[in-house]
């Protein structure tokens, strides 16, 4: 694994800046709105430390020239070859020269795509700076609307302003789209709303790798943003595209979380699966959303699941509160 380290003494300043919130860990609390302080912005406070976000490059099919990168948000994906460059997601903006870096010494190919797989900010931060480039944007057509347009997310208490011209994607597709580069064949495919109302979860043909977006959280409670149209069902219907299109070999890059396989998509299945269940038959007995928590229907799998961005209670309240408007 080769790693790339870009010291960024005012990126998280201006992260949290951009985004009106006191750190990058928007918290979603149960029964209310409430932010916890980020490490970074914690480290920074205390010591005056400068941070150093490392872009690590992880190969998901390196023969044929397909890499995960994890920087700082959701995880990017990248074809690289002699056509030039296919990138998915772009994290956040002072990262995307740490992000370049990476990907030229991968190949020292121009960028020529990037997809977003939905409109979320840890996945379009980096879509100002590659489209003033002359990089062609590409996204579902509810992620240039949303982008378009001020954002609220109540749910997690964030706000966003409409994106300037040169962030949006400039040109946008309803069902899916085809990209012929570097020997594959690379599948766009919309689903039905999910984690949003514009998710594209990706197909790299002839190399079996997959890149699910934020339809797939490895290893941690994923958040369904119900605000912007998502959906669980959805998020399973998701689900059960993607492992249509794995076999046993297929290397899956999930939205957030290490680099993943068909077996774990399959947990990550029957999580949603049992979410649905538990939540609807609360919700179908009148049980109140503290009850519901109180009765910790998660137990068996807070352990696995409940460690990362959300809670189990956090999760619960998303949840309970998407199902039951
Ligand atoms: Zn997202």
């Amino acid at each position: 694994m080769q790693q790339w380290r870009k010291t960024t003494s005012s990126m998280v300043g201006a992260i949290a800046l951009s985004l009106g919130v006191v750190g990058l860990s928007a918290i979603p609390a149960h029964g209310g709105l409430h932010f916890e302080e980020s490490h970074h912005e914690h480290n920074e406070a205390k010591d005056g430390h400068e941070e150093d976000i490392e872009i690590q490059v992880i190969p998901a099919n390196a023969e044929a020239g397909i890499y995960m990168l994890l920087g700082q948000g959701g995880n990017i994906g990248v074809l690289v070859g002699e056509d030039g460059v296919f990138m998915i997601d772009d994290q956040f903006a002072p990262l995307t020269e740490a992000i370049q870096t990476a990907i030229a010494e991968l190949g020292n190919k121009e960028i020529r795509f990037v997809l977003n797989t939905h409109w979320h900010f840890d996945h379009t931060g980096g879509n100002e700076n590659l489209g003033n480039q002359g990089v062609l944007i590409v996204a579902h057509d509810n992620v240039r609307e949303r982008m378009s347009t001020e954002q609220v997310l109540a749910s997690i208490g964030m706000e966003f302003p409409a994106s300037p011209e040169a962030a949006l994607p400039a040109l946008t597709f309803s069902d899916r789209a085809t990209f012929y580069l570097n020997d594959q064949t690379v599948n766009a495919i919309h689903v039905e709303p999910a984690h949003t109302d514009g998710d594209t979860i990706i197909q790299f043909a002839e190399a079996n790798v997959l890149h699910l977006g934020d339809t797939y959280f490895n290893g941690f409670y994923p958040f369904i943003d119900f605000e912007s149209g998502g959906s669980l069902d959805g998020m399973i219907a998701a689900t059960e595209q993607g492992l249509a299109l794995a076999n046993d070999e297929t290397v899956i890059i999930p939205g957030h979380g290490p680099i993943s396989n068909r077996a774990e998509l399959e947990s990550y299945h029957q999580l949603l699966l049992e979410v649905r269940e538990v939540t609807q038959s609360a919700i179908d007995a009148g049980l109140s959303l503290d009850t519901f928590i109180q009765s910790q229907p998660l137990a068996d799998y807070d352990e696995y699941w409940g460690s990362g961005f959300l809670s189990p209670e956090q999760f619960m309240t998303i949840v309970y509160n998407g199902l039951n408007p």
